[in-house]
């Protein structure tokens, strides 16, 4: 699995990171649009505007977006300010106006890359054209939509590409708007090293008083830039006027942020070794004890056979998991930790003791992944 495409900082940030996408949700007006661009151009890092124009709402009614009106102000703002502007695409009509107008960059949102139909719609019509992609997160936790989506428009020559990370739905919503999810993000970015990932803390957040949080998290996180929306007048916003900043607000975000360097110095470089040197043994020594348990796991489940037990022992497995939790989070584990790790190697003990039952000779080497 690999995309081929330029790196970012070749056509866009230079060595200047993070890279920072402002701009408002919707835009409303010819003057709302150009007083929060000319505001937000002079803040450090931005070099992106960005606003949506058409916004179907989740319930018909309501502000649906100006449409192909807002081109017309895209264009002026980008004109006057130099920055280069973005807009969201939903099917082929969007870009096909986007492109005649001269946007920069598109952005497809995270209720189109839930949809393969929409994604090959948009890469068909970008065949052979030279613009660069955003693609946000798909709304639901599934990263290979998020994948396919990149992968397909990669296919298509789009080479120049950003992956946009804006939370998740989750049904029990608390502290976010959509859930983080890092885990997520991180795991793209192990897939593909050179895809620049961003990310959009407005939309997690779904309120302002976080997003300062949510967005020093994405830079400790390494990534390459943020997506956040900026109003003029965020209280009167047309949409989501919870999560909006003023530019103001936005500058003094950015000036606040700590932008940790991935490499320290030669020195702190060295210390981290001698540390990730250790950090290898102790895991050496982790999957060693890990098969040692199986082997047990191995005696006894051949034991059961030959005495015709059951496998799962449920008293048992209650001990372990009471008696495991009290001494883990007594040494300082977490119980989110303790009971998914419990759960994985129950799991496995369970699933080799069952091919002991069902004859296998040799049962299959410890997976992860089963
Ligand atoms: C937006 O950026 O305004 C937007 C609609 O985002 P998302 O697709 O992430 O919901
Ligand atoms: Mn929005």
């Amino acid at each position: 699995m690999s995309l081929d495409i330029i790196p970012i900082k070749d056509w866009l940030t230079g060595d200047d990171l993070p890279l920072v996408i402002s701009g408002p949700c919707s835009a409303e007006t010819e003057e709302q649009v150009l007083s929060t661009a000319r505001e937000v151009a002079g803040i450090p890092h931005v070099k992106v505007f960005r606003a949506g124009l058409w916004k179907p709402r989740t319930r018909p009614g309501g502000f649906q977006g100006v449409g192909e009106r807002g081109l017309e102000w895209m264009k002026s703002a980008g004109q006057e300010t130099g920055l280069l502007t973005t807009v969201e695409v939903a099917n082929p009509g969007h870009i096909e106006k986007a492109l005649k107008y001269g946007i920069d960059i598109l952005w497809i949102g995270a209720r189109t890359v839930v949809n393969p139909f929409s994604i090959q719609e948009i890469c068909d019509v970008l065949k052979g054209v030279d613009i660069p992609v955003m693609v946000k997160n798909p709304v639901n936790p599934d990263i290979r939509l998020w994948i396919g989506a990149l992968e397909r428009l990669n296919q298509s020559g789009i080479n120049k590409l950003i992956a946009v990370h804006r939370g998740f739905f989750y049904y029990q919503r608390e502290n976010y708007r959509n859930s983080p999810m890092w885990e997520i993000p991180i795991e793209l970015k192990r897939l593909f090293p050179n895809l620049p990932v961003i990310c959009d803390p407005s939309h997690i957040c779904g309120k302002r008083e976080n997003i300062h949080l949510v967005a020093q998290k994405a830079m400790d996180m390494d990534m390459a830039g943020l997506m956040i929306e900026t109003h003029i007048r965020p209280q009167q916003a047309l949409t989501d006027a919870a999560q909006q900043i003023s530019p103001a607000e936005l500058r003094f975000l950015i000036d606040h942020l700590v932008i940790r360097k991935a490499n320290g110095n030669e020195s702190y470089r060295s210390h981290l070794e001698e540390l990730r040197k250790e950090i290898d043994k102790v895991d050496y020594a982790l999957l060693n004890v890990l098969m040692q348990r199986m082997r047990i796991v191995d005696d006894i489940g051949r034991y059961k056979k030959e005495n015709n037990i059951t496998i799962l022992q449920i008293k048992r497995w209650q001990t372990i998991i009471k008696d495991r939790l009290e001494n883990g989070l007594q040494l300082g584990l977490s119980e989110d930790f303790l009971m998914g790790l419990l759960e994985l190697i129950h799991r496995e003990s369970i699933q080799r003791q069952m091919d002991i039952m069902n004859d296998e000779e040799n049962p299959d080497p410890v997976s992860f992944n089963r």
